[in-house]
């Protein structure tokens, strides 16, 4: 991306292997987020030009003399943060906060070939090389899967709950899934759009709720006795979604926010007054991965969904404009 709204496929000097720990990819697939929207928009800086992508899935092509698990030809896919996977924080399950994370972004993964550092905790395997159809969904695994999961997880989405899921992009419609994996009783999707909303009911929501602001809060709570919800996802990341979010949830219910937040400012009084738990972040995608894998490759869940356009790497600024104008929720690209 060379600024805002210039997205250019070019040739750039071929990633190698710099670090022992360090594994060389083909990208089989990559994707574009939502969150790379935000500098596409102008709300982010980034120095320009910079190299854009951290969603990937791939087979590994070259591994450095110090990675021991990931061989080459094998089918991996790895979270936006290089993670170690051994530290403290790693072992806690929160590989997002790793002390030698690198971000995959600055890397670029909406490319034909990835360097991916520290390739042993980062990297998961499938079992085999899968069949074209699982691609998008182990990609999606890469982050929006992960991160609806997070969501749902942070949101404390448990069996018997009522969970609300603020935002219908990728990862909202993704925790929605999670919710229902998860065990949730009650899936509450708030979304105004035709095609979102179904795919929200696909994968489990059992309500819909059009409204936003303070009528979205006033629908959520006529649906649970007026208390609110026990669990709210949070998918979004501007003032809005994370007051609509918080306010839906019950007194001692769970908030789980995984949208980049953007000039969001929280009131400590609110905080107060709500009696709610609010955790997230960057998601720990790595923790989840091994089960997000084995669910996606039994045919249990199918994220993939989630790509309603297919387009091949060079037309990646076609993809930027798609989502930016909601024609698409998500684009996967093909090198
Ligand atoms: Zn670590």
């Amino acid at each position: 991306m060379y600024g805002p709204g210039d997205v250019r496929v070019e040739e750039r000097e071929a990633p190698r292997i710099v670090e022992p720990k360090d594994a060389l990819i083909r990208v089989s697939a990559a994707c574009v987020c939502g969150s790379d929207l935000w500098p596409y928009r102008g709300v982010e800086d980034l120095p320009w030009p910079a190299p854009m992508g951290h969603e990937y899935a791939g087979i590994v092509e070259e591994v450095g003399v110090e990675v021991q698990t990931i061989k080459p030809g094998q089918f991996v896919v790895g979270s936006f943060w290089a993670t170690d996977n051994t530290c403290e924080l790693c072992r806690a399950g929160y590989q997002s906060a790793c002390v030698n994370r690198v971000p995959m972004g600055g890397l670029g993964a909406q490319a034909d070939l990835l360097r991916v550092p520290l390739a042993d905790g980062t990297l998961v395997a499938t079992p085999d090389l899968p069949v074209d159809d699982l691609i998008p969904s182990l990609l999606s695994a890469s982050d929006v899967l992960g991160t609806g999961w997070f969501g749902a997880v942070a949101a404390q989405a448990d069996p018997g709950k009522t969970v609300a899921v603020v935002g219908d992009g990728a990862v909202g419609l993704l925790a929605v899934l999670a919710a229902k994996q998860l065990g949730a009783e009650r899936i509450i999707a708030m979304s105004r759009h035709d095609s979102r909303q179904r795919l929200a009911r696909e994968y489990g929501a059992t309500d819909i709720v059009e409204e936003r602001g303070d009528a979205g809060v006033a629908a959520i709570k006529e649906l649970t006795n007026g208390h609110g919800a026990h669990s709210v996802a949070e998918a979004v990341g501007t003032q809005g979604s994370m007051m609509q979010a918080i306010h839906a949830t019950r007194p001692g219910g769970h908030v789980g926010f995984v949208g980049v937040a953007h000039g969001v400012a929280l009131d400590a009084m609110e905080l107060f007054w709500s009696l709610a738990h609010v955790h997230g972040g960057p998601a720990p995608v790595r923790r989840f991965l091994p089960e997000l894998i084995d669910l996606i490759w039994s045919g249990q869940i199918n994220p993939g969904k989630v790509f309603d356009l297919e387009l091949p790497l060079d037309e990646a600024a076609a993809a930027y404009r798609a989502m930016d104008q909601r024609e698409a929720i998500k684009v996967l690209l093909r090198p």
